[in-house]
């Protein structure tokens, strides 16, 4: 085996380590990027929660909200604002649960 051989073999184990850090770091970033968006998305709907006027319960909701959605739905109407808002309210939903179940896991 000649010197050229071996400093080209401990390249290659260089490379190989270097590639199973890379892989490790990725698959940790992404884990790391779907608990982020999560966590946008929960705090997205609390922000539309939140900054939605307060209106008496006796009063229609508006349109572009949960509320309104289940009005409509319950009336058997279609309404794309609203059918928009139950979209983001559902996602957050199944974002708290992911999240609540992350950190039970980590439990
Ligand atoms: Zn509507």
């Amino acid at each position: 085996v000649t010197k050229l051989d071996q400093i080209d073999r401990q390249l290659d184990a260089l490379n190989e380590t270097r590639a199973d850090l890379l892989r490790k770091r990725i698959s940790e970033l992404s884990t790391l990027g779907k608990r982020i968006a999560d966590e946008i998305a929960v705090m997205q709907d609390e922000l539309r929660a939140t900054t939605g006027k307060r209106r008496s319960r006796l009063t229609i909701p508006d349109c572009g909200t949960e509320t309104g959605y289940q009005r409509h739905n319950h009336l058997g109407e279609k309404c794309d604002e609203c059918k928009e808002a139950h979209r983001i309210h559902a996602n957050a939903q199944a974002a708290r649960r992911r999240i609540a179940k992350a950190v039970e896991d980590v439990a």
